[in-house]
């Protein structure tokens, strides 16, 4: 009967849709290994696309802050961590500032908070090496005891003068790597890049608009920090609710 078939054939489709869904949430969520493996075959890879002079820019820009003591944290920090990615980012993933970690490495985004994030983007099926450049509001390690950067745990939020000073450094970062979307990763990073005074559970899973230096319109996508679901897992599943959204709003670039 060709009414039946039709309806099994929705029925298995809806029914593959569902297992589809199960295992990214799998994913995320660190549930399940086999989910886990299953999912580590990337769906579609991404042909790495670099531009030479975007490069030297980036190294110009790096050069000329590699010393930087325009804020307080420059006297203090062990290593500048200025950014890592590719050079033609799908998503410019955007977090407040360097811990312990980070300090030491010269990298962003190392430690725990980290790991998850790099779950969280391979869940869409995005990576450092490969669609996302990565960096902070601020360059240097923000620490609640300056005269202890040997101590973990040491670390605070940076200070709105710590941010107007650094942000230069981010906002020519964004204007030479022209990045697709920009996922801003807490309340700290969103309210500095959209000028926003209203907290992340409030605004995060909508999008905005930032302007780039060069009069480029960039859709920004807030959402928690990594941080925050170590510190509280139930906000995993809206984290999960944005990055879907991200994937969908790539592929309609694609
Ligand atoms: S945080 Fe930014 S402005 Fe402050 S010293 Fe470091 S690089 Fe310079």
């Amino acid at each position: 009967m060709p009414g039946n078939f039709e309806t099994r054939s929705q029925e298995i489709n809806s029914l593959k849709e569902s297992v589809r869904e199960y295992v990214k949430t799998s994913e995320l969520f660190g549930e399940d290994e086999f989910f886990r493996t299953l999912h580590q075959t990337p769906l579609v890879e991404k042909p790495a696309q670099e531009s030479s002079d975007k490069k030297a820019r980036l190294d110009a820009l790096y050069g000329k802050y590699a010393e930087c003591k325009n804020c307080p944290l420059g006297n203090t920090r062990n290593k500048i961590v200025f950014g890592m990615g590719v050079l033609n980012p799908d998503v410019l993933f955007v977090g407040e500032g360097p811990g312990f970690e980070e300090d030491r490495k010269g990298l962003p985004f190392v430690g725990r908070a980290g790991e998850l994030l790099d779950k969280i983007m391979a869940s869409i099926n995005l990576s450092r090496e490969k669609s996302v450049y990565i960096a902070n509001i601020v360059k240097c390690h923000p620490m609640k005891n300056p005269d202890r950067p040997d101590l973990r745990g040491n670390d605070r939020p940076p200070e709105p003068s710590e941010m107007a000073a650094c942000l230069p450094i981010l906002e020519e970062q964004i204007d030479i790597l022209d990045p697709k979307f920009i996922c801003t990763l807490g309340s700290v990073s969103t309210k500095a890049l959209l000028k926003t005074e209203d907290g992340i559970s409030r605004i995060r899973g909508r999008l905005f608009e930032y302007v780039s230096l060069s009069h480029k319109k960039i859709q920004v996508l807030p959402t928690y920090h990594p941080a925050a679901l170590l510190r509280n897992p139930e906000l995993k599943r809206d984290v999960w609710e944005d990055m879907k959204l991200l994937q969908n709003l790539i592929s309609q670039t694609l």
